[in-house]
């Protein structure tokens, strides 16, 4: 991707507002902004949100974006995640440069402006334990409790500081706290946590550190350390904003970064939390953060999803100050638009039934012409194999139909994509019952699939050449949660009974064309009549490509949005 198409896929929204009124007033020299993930897990669909904008922002501002890991808590991250999250940025197509920091670079900048804060008065070792900095913080309606320790003089305060760094104490035995205001209706503003004593091994500053500074003390002054213009984050932040501000307002720091907050994405049947994600991988109930029901990047990335699809959908959404929830099936309708156009076409049976044309000659191979796109030319054709027995699909055959239904049923005639008319002659049963093979006969005159005399056709079916398939393994997907709203637990249960038990089918011995054997990890098709399919990146042995659904061809999106047309007064679901 350039620059350029990531221009022409931007729209307008009241931080580009911002942020052109900036420009425009002159007030920076140049727009600088940041995407800053904590390293404790992989990427998910609504960090691909904040990528888009904030990357996004920068490259049609002519500014720059920062990718900065926010490792400030060495407990919970590691070396995996901040590779992850490099892959996954750069594979959604934006790049940082050379502008690749670390919150962890800004240690020894941000324990002297602890220092600071303490030989101003405005900051104090803390005795109490965690529960009771939690008790006495006080509630939405009722203020908060001075510690006893708010009074300590600064010598002491310095004295235990620099012995809480040397690592002379138990974790958890005391904090370093600003000094606010205990009573204050916005409770971060109640004598906020700046340090914790925490003894763990850190991925990049090893075990140098014995304190660790909170998220609220490192992250606006790593914004005014790197002069981000535009700090932008989720309105979860947004209580936070003040205290943001206290810290650049006491600080010496060297610029004043501004934090704007935006709605964070929600989807239906999908959690967006890295917590639960983890819970997820860690608990088994998927292979792993790449697993294709995943919402991460590195899921959806594998299940075949293009990462245009991905811009394009967030530039769809757009970007509101109200929290909402979106349709997944809006993003459905963004890959299969992408797809549609980008993805060569292929045959493949997932449940095979055989067909055996008795009139067909034994032994005889025909080579026929297929289109690889019917909207694109220049994608050229293919040749497929027909003979006498083939594979259709088992649903592609009723031997009772219902009054609309007009594939395979005794005496009936249908069209072969690319190849042959066919008349349903016997379906021959096991002892069972169960219906194992189609005796049929073909009209050697439809050659291509049409007839010279004209005879109309009401349906037209996909096969493959049963002694030329690739027999493979395709692996079905569904919503990884069976409700809408994944939370919605009668109270004392647990999102986890809403995981849906049939998320993935897999299909064993799939009937594919035989092109697909060269098929490369990665590469997306259309199944005709089927879906989009990509090969699975992870478990495909050379030469034998699995392949995962990406989407099917049903498009539930087009449909709302079909009936919302009719009805302009009711808006469709999805804005953000
Ligand atoms: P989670 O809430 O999933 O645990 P997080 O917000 O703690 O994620 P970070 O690594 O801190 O994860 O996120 C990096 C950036 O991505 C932050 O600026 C955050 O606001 C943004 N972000 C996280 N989740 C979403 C979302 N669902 N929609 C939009 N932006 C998001
Ligand atoms: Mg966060």
């Amino acid at each position: 991707m350039t620059a350029a198409e990531v221009i022409t896929e931007t729209g307008r929204d009241f931080i580009r507002d911002i942020v052109a009124d900036d420009r425009d007033a002159g007030r920076y020299k140049k727009i600088i902004t940041r995407f800053p993930p904590e390293p404790n897990g992989y990427l998910h669909i609504g960090h691909a949100k904040s990528i888009c904008l904030n990357f996004g922002i920068a490259q049609e501002f002519g500014g720059q974006c920062n990718l900065r890991f926010d490792d400030t808590n060495p407990a919970k991250e590691e070396q995996v995640y901040i590779d992850s999250i490099k892959t996954d940025v750069h594979w959604l197509g934006f790049d940082w440069g050379d502008n690749l920091h670390y919150a962890s670079d800004y240690f020894e900048q941000l324990y002297e402006w602890a220092e600071h804060l303490v030989k101003n008065g405005l900051a104090y070792v803390d005795d109490q334990s965690q529960d009771e900095i939690r008790l006495n913080r006080g509630t939405l309606t009722a203020p908060g409790i001075n510690s006893p320790f708010r009074d300590r003089n600064v010598v002491e305060n310095l004295d235990l500081f620099h012995r809480m760094r040397a690592g002379e104490f138990e974790a958890g035995a005391r904090v370093l706290r600003a000094k606010i205001d205990m009573a204050a209706g916005n409770i971060n503003l109640r004598d906020p946590v700046l340090y914790r004593i925490v003894h763990a091994h850190h991925p990049r500053t090893g075990t140098k550190w014995h304190i660790y500074p909170s998220y609220d003390f490192a992250h606006g002054q790593s914004d005014a350390i790197e002069g981000i213009t535009h700090s932008i984050c989720t309105l979860e932040f947004e209580d936070h904003r003040p205290l943001y501000d206290w810290f650049i307002q006491h600080l010496p720091v060297p610029s004043q970064p501004h934090q704007y907050e935006f709605a964070r994405l929600n989807l239906t049947y999908t959690v967006l939390s890295k917590r639960v994600l983890t819970e997820l991988v860690r608990g088994g109930h998927v292979s792993g953060w790449d697993d294709p029901r995943m919402p991460t990047l590195a899921g959806l990335r594998r299940r075949g999803v293009p990462p245009e699809a991905l811009r394009e959908f967030v530039r769809r959404i757009g970007v509101a100050k109200a929290n909402s929830v979106v349709d997944v099936a809006m993003l459905e309708h963004a890959i299969r638009e992408v797809l549609n156009t980008s993805a060569m076409r292929r045959m493949a049976v997932l449940r095979p039934l055989k067909v055996v044309i008795e009139n067909y000659p034994e032994g005889q191979v025909e080579e026929l012409e297929a289109v690889n796109h019917p909207d694109n030319a220049d994608a050229g054709t293919r040749t497929v194999r027909f003979s006498r027995e083939i594979y259709v699909e088992r649903d592609d055959f009723m031997e009772n139909p219902p009054k609309k239904f007009f594939r395979l049923s005794p005496g009936r005639e249908v069209r072969l994509r690319y190849a042959y008319f066919i008349t349903c002659r016997e379906a021959v049963k096991d002892g069972s019952g169960e219906v194992v093979e189609l005796r049929c006969t073909y009209d050697p005159a439809t050659r291509g699939g049409n007839a010279p005399d004209g005879r109309k056709i009401k349906s037209t079916i996909h096969w493959v050449s049963a002694r030329h398939a690739l027999q493979a393994e395709v692996r079905l997907y569904d919503h990884l949660f069976s409700k809408p709203d994944p939370n919605d637990v009668p109270e004392g249960h647990d999102y986890k009974e809403n995981l849906n038990p049939n998320s993935l089918a897999v299909v064993s011995a799939a009937q594919l064309e035989p092109s697909l054997k060269s098929a490369k990890p990665g590469d997306r098709f259309q199944f005709e009549r089927l879906g989009y399919f990509c090969v699975d990146s992870r478990d495909s042995p050379p030469g034998a490509p699995i392949f995962n659904r990406t989407v099917t061809l049903r498009d539930t999106w087009a449909k709302i949005e079909k009936k919302t047309e009719k009805k302009p007064e009711k808006k469709a679901g999805g804005k953000s």
